[in-house]
């Protein structure tokens, strides 16, 4: 099959409702659509029946609410299109009440103190903005109803209800923006993102006896192999063929979906790739990397591997995130971030990019919090992913705008030019009036921004929930300022400027990895929360739930709870690796070491006995005890601080303690294993190697 052919056959798209729907019934969808609104349970019941006979035609038996609780990834529990049987029969059903709700019990879900246990009731309802779609999987074919996911009392349970909360906001006030200028037109405006996903890939067989990927997704134990990224072979290279197997036939089940993956290529660090759709509507973005990051993993299995979505799969090499490339434009095709050849003199932009200004500076903790992710401790803050600290890269061109209209100099935008290869059978070239940064947090590129702090594991959902609320924030501090100007023009400019001067600290186009960098931001008064644990106060600071409550995103009480899990999430995350390492030293390389000592002086009494020379083997013995002992110690040393949690109340506690006290013991366990991997005999080895795991995929 051909990919127009392959492309989207298991969406429940507009263009499959109209062919099956009557004509009165599809317009009344779309509107709801694009408009919002109710419609009729008549009309519900005649879509359900129309997207049930589709999808029992693709062989599918089982409808789900599909949906984003806060664990961060999905949820679905399966119903059969069957009726109760009559006279013997069955007939296959999906009604309207069934499609537009659903009620799952809820208890079991985190909730972070929204809903008593014994006040379990949650409720799914259709998300009629994000496409139904047909999932396959081991289960065989369901039909899958994306969905939000609410409390008894409404309170948001999961990622996307806030979401679509702050793009309805986001819209409200972009609206009132271009209105200023002169277009009346516009029925609405939409984030729009695309995600580049980074991922690795690991042999099953060897994955499955490495305890600490199954139980953390990430190795707690490895000593570095001889071969690194150090060469920079990797990036770009040449795909292997298992892996270009792989990623062929991921394709084809992403574009089944609709998802428009079309990016592929081998990432920095060995074994490391990526996959990048085609940017789309930030709620469609946000199911659809759920979807992808899902069926990346499925994929896997059949080629024998497996995809490792963590942030840090390996000590020493890069870790993966996702850049979450965000942008925002009218119902009309008019993108906003677009600068146009002569920005200083397009003052729409000008005015939008100070209000981006504005909305990342007034809320740089709240971004970098909502990127926080046990894994991505990690990455943030090492010399490989964004620092912890939040900056805009404009580049060359808008910097030199920015500095022009806060100085009120002669006004002219820097051009792109041209570039001369020196060759001339190769075409001068028009280079971006913009280069890259690769160590910006949040960088500026051409007509988007790029956000790359976000882990490659997470949900983009809250991400894109900050930047849309805090952009809605920026646009509508400008309109209340501007509307009823009386002259809108030199009102515009001076709001530009003012704006600009006072957020112009955000911006940093210099290399994020210093530490010059990290003096220089805190002399700028910017936030550096290196840690999870420190971020996630943030979300209910007043500033936040000022905001969040003004533009209907969270109540105070969603902040509080999202606050709770966070911490939870964090405790219970590094509990189990923490616990992972102890089985794994108690039960593999202490033993495997234990026995290796016996087998050394064995030989040195052998040895001895003969009257042979046994120093050298005397020497590695002591070595090879020496760091047996500390590992021992190290290991007893985490067993009795782990004991030490029970006598914690609070969750911020125990994120904390877990964090000051357990990620350092874990390290000291660490260490001593590390070292005797590289001097104990492979083969009595217990685990594979970084270079096994690493190379031989
Ligand atoms: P890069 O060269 O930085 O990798 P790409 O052009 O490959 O940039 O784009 C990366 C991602 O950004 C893709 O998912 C792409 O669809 C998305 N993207 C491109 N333009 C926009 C935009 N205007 N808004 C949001 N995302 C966009
Ligand atoms: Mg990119």
């Amino acid at each position: 099959m051909s990919i127009s052919e392959i492309f989207g056959s298991n969406v429940f798209s507009t263009s499959v409702m109209k062919e099956r729907l009557p004509k009165k019934v599809f317009a009344e969808v779309i509107n709801v659509m694009e408009n919002g609104g109710n419609f009729s349970m008549e009309t519900a019941d005649v879509v359900a029946n129309a997207m049930k006979d589709w999808a029992v035609e693709k062989g599918a038996t089982h409808y789900t609410h599909w949906f984003q609780p806060l664990t961060g990834t999905t949820a679905e529990k399966h119903d059969s299109f069957i009726t109760y049987p009559k006279e013997g029969k069955t007939l296959l059903q999906l009604s309207g009440k069934q499609l537009i709700m659903g009620e799952p019990d809820a208890s079991s879900f985190p909730s972070g103190g929204l809903r008593a246990t014994s006040y379990a009731r949650g409720y799914t309802a259709w998300d009629i903005t994000s496409p139904v779609f047909v999932k396959e999987s081991g289960c065989g074919v369901i039909l899958c109803i994306p969905t939000v996911f609410i409390s008894y009392t409404g309170e948001a349970l999961d990622k996307k209800t806030p979401l679509l909360r702050s793009m309805e906001a986001l819209s409200t006030h972009a609206l009132r923006i271009v209105r200023l200028f002169g277009n009346t037109t516009a029925k609405k405006v939409t984030a729009f993102v695309g995600p580049e996903q980074e991922y690795f890939l690991v042999d099953r067989e060897k994955y499955l006896k490495r305890k600490d990927l199954v139980y953390a997704g990430r190795t707690l134990f490895g000593a570095p192999a001889p071969k690194g990224q150090e060469l920079d072979d990797h990036y770009f290279g040449q795909i292997r063929e298992r892996v270009g197997a792989y990623m062929k036939d991921l394709n084809v089940e992403l574009w089944k979906l609709g998802i428009t993956a079309t990016t592929q290529h081998n990432e920095v660090a060995p074994a490391q790739h990526e996959l990048a759709p085609i940017y789309s509507t930030a709620n469609v973005a946000v199911d659809q990397n759920q979807l992808t990051m899902e069926t990346m993993k499925r994929v896997a299995i059949k080629h024998g591997l497996v995809c490792l979505l963590h942030e840090k799969p390996y000590a020493g090499i890069n870790g993966s995130g996702k850049h979450n490339n965000w942008s925002v434009g009218t119902d009309e095709g008019e993108n906003l971030f677009e600068p146009g050849d002569d920005p200083i003199h397009n003052l729409q932009f000008l005015l939008v990019l100070s209000c981006v200004l504005a909305a990342v500076d007034n809320h740089a903790d709240l971004l970098r919090e909502s990127a926080s992710d046990v894994g991505n401790e990690h990455r943030l803050g090492a010399q490989e992913a964004p620092p912890a600290i939040i900056s805009i890269f404009l580049g060359n061109q808008l910097d030199e705008v920015v500095n022009q209209v806060i100085k009120g100099e002669d006004q002219t935008s820097a051009a792109g030019g041209e570039l001369d290869t020196g060759v001339s059978t190769v075409p001068v070239l028009h280079k971006d009036a913009t280069d890259r940064n690769r160590t910006s947090p949040f960088a500026f590129t051409g007509n988007k921004f790029e956000f790359r702090m976000v882990g490659s594991a997470d949900s983009i959902a809250s991400p894109n929930t900050a930047l849309n609320a805090a952009l809605a924030e920026a646009f509508c501090a400008a309109a209340d300022a501007l509307e009823g100007a009386e002259d809108f023009e030199t009102a515009c400019k001076a709001y530009i400027k003012d704006s600009l001067t006072k957020h112009q600290r955000i911006v940093f186009n210099g290399d994020g990895y210093s530490d010059e960098w990290v003096e220089e931001a805190a002399r700028r008064g910017l936030p550096n929360l290196k840690s999870m644990v420190d971020a996630v106060p943030v979300l209910v600071q007043d500033d936040v739930v000022a905001m969040y409550e003004k533009f209907n995103i969270f109540t105070k009480a969603e902040l509080v709870s999202r606050v709770e899990i966070q911490y939870e999430n964090y405790a219970k995350r590094i509990n189990i690796e923490a616990n992972a390492m102890i089985h794994m030293a108690s039960k593999a390389y202490i033993p495997a070491v234990v026995a290796y000592t016996g087998d050394l002086a064995n030989t040195v009494a052998a040895l001895e006995a003969v009257e042979a020379d046994a120093t050298t083997q005397k020497a590695l013995l002591a070595k090879v005890n020496k760091l047996l002992k500390e590992a021992a110690a190290a290991l007893a040393d985490l067993e009795r601080r782990l004991a030490e949690v029970n006598t914690i109340e609070s969750l911020e506690g125990l994120a904390r303690f877990f964090h000051d006290t357990i990620v350092p013991s874990m390290a000291a366990l660490r260490a001593p294993i590390d070292k005797l991997e590289l001097l104990v005999d492979q083969d009595v080895w217990p685990m594979y190697s970084y270079g096994d795991l690493l190379f031989e995929v």
